[in-house]
């Protein structure tokens, strides 16, 4: 049974993702401030984490930073409304999607599935793409970069997946979106923005050369297609 840590403080919010989560077969655990949800993450090593932004004590940004440093967990983040700067620093910082409040359960189980499926590779037997120094491991779900293991998020490795695959093709974020199983929801262009541009941080040169990811404007993105021979 899948372990889902549920960092959130309101009650009722985890009631009724533990009711729902619950009867779709995972084991849920819950912590009700940013320390607690810390601890929780360290002895219980879960699957994946549901992180709440509004946290006692500790909020979910800074959690969600301290989880980065050691671990590529996949994390949702719940957001309200209002806190759209938030969301996308916490796109930023590596959390792999959000989902707003109020939000449909059945929305939140669809987000999760996803991010599970990605997190752990199944995508069946796949062979390694080469692209010049850039090495992708669709099994293991390893990058290599010039021989040094680069570590990416669930959503970004399925995200530089998607367009490796295809060198030259442009593909517009709501493609991207699609190939990586998103659910389709709001603001799918600033998701999308977010995650190739911490993509590219990861890998870029020492001297922060963009490589690989090309933008095409009035579309989207795509992997250059004279990478392989650089
Ligand atoms: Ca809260």
């Amino acid at each position: 049974m899948k372990k889902v840590l549920v960092i959130e403080d309101e009650g009722r919010i985890v009631r009724l993702i533990r009711d729902y989560l619950e009867k779709e077969d995972y084991k849920v655990i819950d912590a009700r401030d940013g320390e607690e949800g810390l601890v929780a993450f360290e002895r219980q090593e879960p699957a994946l984490i549901i992180l709440d932004l509004m946290l006692p004590k500790k909020d979910g940004l800074e959690v969600a930073k301290e989880i980065r440093k050691e671990s590529q967990v996949p994390i949702i983040m719940l957001t309200a409304k209002t806190e759209e700067a938030d969301r996308v620093t916490g796109l930023e910082i590596g959390a792999d999607d959000y989902v707003t409040k109020p939000f449909s359960l059945r929305e939140l189980a669809a987000r999760i599935k996803a991010v599970l499926r990605r997190s752990e590779g199944d995508l069946g037997q796949q062979d390694r793409i080469e692209r010049g120094e850039l090495s992708i491991n669709p099994e293991t779900h390893q990058v290599k970069l010039e021989g040094e293991v680069v570590d990416l998020t669930p959503t970004e490795f399925d995200l530089l997946l998607a367009l490796a695959r295809r060198p030259g093709r442009a593909f517009t974020r709501k493609n991207l979106l699609e190939e990586i199983g998103h659910y389709p929801g709001e603001n799918v262009k600033r998701k999308i923005d977010t995650h190739v541009k911490n993509l590219r941080k990861k890998l870029s040169t020492p001297d922060e050369r963009p490589r690989f990811i090309e933008t095409v404007h009035g579309v989207g993105y795509r992997f250059r297609k004279d990478e392989g021979n650089s």
